[in-house]
C-alpha cells in the first residue's frame, strides 16, 4: 500500500498548480500551496501514508461531518432532519440565495455552512465553550487522537472575516429557523472549522465511518452503525458541495472536503482515506486531493456505485 500511495503522490502532486489556496480567510492564504499528502487506514491492515503526512491544516468543512455525527447521536435523526434538509445543492457552500428563495428557508443539507450552523445550535449544550468541547472530543474519538485542538490564529482570522457566515445565521434567525445565542453559536462554528489535523487523522476518521462507527485504531465504538450510515450517505450526496455529482461519477466514494485543503473519505467495509493539498479548485475542493482520490479509486476499485 505504501508504495502505491507514494506513486499516487508522485503522479498527482503536481496538480496543485491548477488550484489556489483559500484567501477569504486571510490566515489560510499562508498555507504551503504545494503540500501534498495521502493516508489510508485500511480496516484490516491499518495505517499507511505518503507525501506530507505531517502537514497540519484546519478541518474547515470536514468538521461538519463530526458535528453532524455528534448531533445525530445526541438528538436523533428526526430532530436533525427537521431542522436541515438532506438534499444536495448546486450552489456554493456559503451561498445565501436558496436559503431565502426556497420556503421553508431551511438549510438544504448539514454540510453547507448554513446547515452546519443550525446543526451546532441543536446540540444540547448552551455555551460555545461546551459545544466546541463536545465537537472536539468527538473529533478526537473519530480520529483516534488524545485531543484535537483549535488553531487559534485561523479561528481569529475566520472570526474577523465572517460577514457571510454571520449573514447566513442572522437570516436564519429572522425567519425563525435558528434558535439560541447567535454569536455564541457562530463562535463555536468558527472554532470547529479551525480544529487542526493531518491527513492521517482524516484517514482514521474516514475509517471510523467506513467501519460502521467503530474506530479501527482504538477499537472504540464512537457512533452507532445507523449514524455512520446516515453520515456516509450525506457525504456521498453533499460532501463535495456543488462538485458532489461530478465526484460521485469520477471517484465514487462518500467524502467530505474543507477549504483548509483536506478531504476525508470512507469506503464502506474497506478503508478510510485522508488527503491534504491546500490549493483548491473554484468550488473549494483540494485539486491534488481530488486527483489522488480518483487515482486511488481506480487502482483499488473503490467505487461504491
Ligand atoms: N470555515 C469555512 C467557512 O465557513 C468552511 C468552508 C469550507 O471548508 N468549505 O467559510
Amino acid at each position: 500500500m505504501k508504495e502505491l500511495l507514494e506513486t499516487v503522490v508522485k503522479d498527482c502532486g503536481y496538480t496543485w498548480r491548477q488550484g489556489q489556496v483559500a484567501t477569504y480567510i486571510p490566515e489560510l492564504a499562508k498555507a504551503r500551496a504545494d503540500a501534498t499528502g495521502i493516508a489510508v487506514c485500511d480496516l484490516s491492515s491499518g495505517l499507511s501514508g505518503a507525501g506530507d503526512t505531517d502537514f497540519a491544516f484546519t478541518m474547515q468543512s470536514v468538521s461538519k461531518v463530526v458535528s453532524l455525527a455528534l448531533a445525530l447521536s445526541e438528538c436523533g435523526e428526526e430532530k436533525v432532519f427537521s431542522a436541515v434538509g438532506m438534499d444536495p445543492l448546486a450552489d456554493p457552500f456559503n451561498s445565501i440565495m436558496r436559503l431565502e428563495m426556497d420556503a421553508p428557508h431551511r438549510p438544504h443539507n448539514p454540510l453547507i455552512n448554513s446547515g452546519a450552523i443550525v446543526v451546532l445550535s441543536l446540540l444540547p449544550w448552551k455555551e460555545s465553550s461546551q459545544r466546541i468541547a463536545a465537537v472536539s472530543a468527538m473529533a478526537a474519538r473519530m480520529t483516534g487522537r488524545k485531543a484535537v485542538a483549535v488553531n487559534e490564529a485561523v479561528y481569529l482570522s475566520e472570526k474577523g472575516t465572517s460577514d457571510r457566515n454571520r449573514a447566513l445565521a442572522w437570516f436564519l434567525k429572522s425567519v425563525g429557523n435558528l434558535e439560541g445565542d447567535i454569536e455564541d453559536i457562530l463562535d463555536a462554528y468558527f472554532r470547529q472549522c479551525s480544529l487542526e489535523v493531518t491527513c492521517e487523522d482524516l484517514a482514521v476518521l474516514g475509517a471510523t465511518l467506513a467501519a460502521d462507527g467503530t474506530n479501527p485504531v482504538t477499537g472504540e465504538r464512537v457512533v452507532s452503525p445507523e449514524v455512520a450510515r446516515v453520515v456516509r450517505t450525506i457525504m456521498a450526496t453533499c460532501g463535495m458541495y456543488d462538485g458532489s455529482g461530478e465526484f460521485a461519477v469520477s471517484v465514487g466514494i462518500p467524502a467530505k472536503s474543507g477549504v483548509g485543503g483536506g478531504i476525508a473519505a470512507a469506503v464502506p467495509g474497506r478503508m478510510g482515506i485522508g488527503t491534504c493539498g491546500p490549493a483548491l479548485d473554484r468550488k473549494g475542493n483540494s485539486v491534488a486531493g481530488l486527483a489522488m482520490l480518483k487515482r486511488l479509486s481506480e487502482e483499488l476499485k473503490l467505487r461504491i456505485y
